[in-house]
């Protein structure tokens, strides 16, 4: 069976930009079941000579509401749960934030592989981010571009090892 990876993070960091350029507009579906799985959207991903599922996270549909951090949080570790790698996204330009704690930590409780990418380093930006990123002990960070489709090469590395 095709395995799977789950794509987590704070909100605004590039994650579903990320799924987009692995799944491409072709393979791409919505999940729209009810609940914590409500927002997350799942799809056949390839890069390179790697296949796999990918799940996105934490859609913010409803941002009002007293309850999204807690949808969050069930929606990440349900795909965590689902998942033989995680890809745990922070921004680069922005460094690391308080925001990206709690995320963190659900990824390094799920002792599976994980793989810290630093996306929007674009052109060498953000070197200052990533490097505050080592700081999560989970592991280097490879900078991306998600947007721009920079890093692909060493993110397809990272994850043949893993998967
Ligand atoms: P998500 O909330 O984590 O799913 O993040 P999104 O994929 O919705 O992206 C949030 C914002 O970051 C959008 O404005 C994107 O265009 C932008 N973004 C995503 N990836 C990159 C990148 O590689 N470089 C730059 N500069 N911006 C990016
Ligand atoms: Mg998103």
């Amino acid at each position: 069976p095709m395995p799977t990876v789950a794509i987590v993070g704070r909100p605004n960091v590039g994650k579903s930009t990320l799924f987009n350029r692995l799944v491409g507009r072709k393979l791409a579906l919505v999940d729209d079941r009810p609940g914590v799985t409500r927002d997350r959207r799942e799809g056949e991903a390839r890069l390179g000579h790697l296949l796999f599922t990918i799940i996105d996270t934490a859609g913010l549909e409803e941002a009002d509401s007293e309850s999204l951090a807690g949808r969050m949080r069930a929606q990440t570790e349900a795909a965590i749960a689902e998942a033989d790698a995680v890809l745990f996204v922070i921004d680069a330009r922005a460094g690391l934030l308080p925001a990206d704690q709690p995320f963190a930590e659900l990824v390094r409780r799920a002792d599976k592989p994980v793989i810290l990418l630093a996306n929007k380093a674009e052109g060498g930006a953000g070197l200052a981010g990533a490097y505050e990123a080592f700081g999560l002990g989970l592991g280097d960070p490879v900078p991306v571009s998600a947007e721009h489709g920079e890093g692909m090469g060493q993110l397809l590395d990272a994850l043949a090892e893993v998967l």
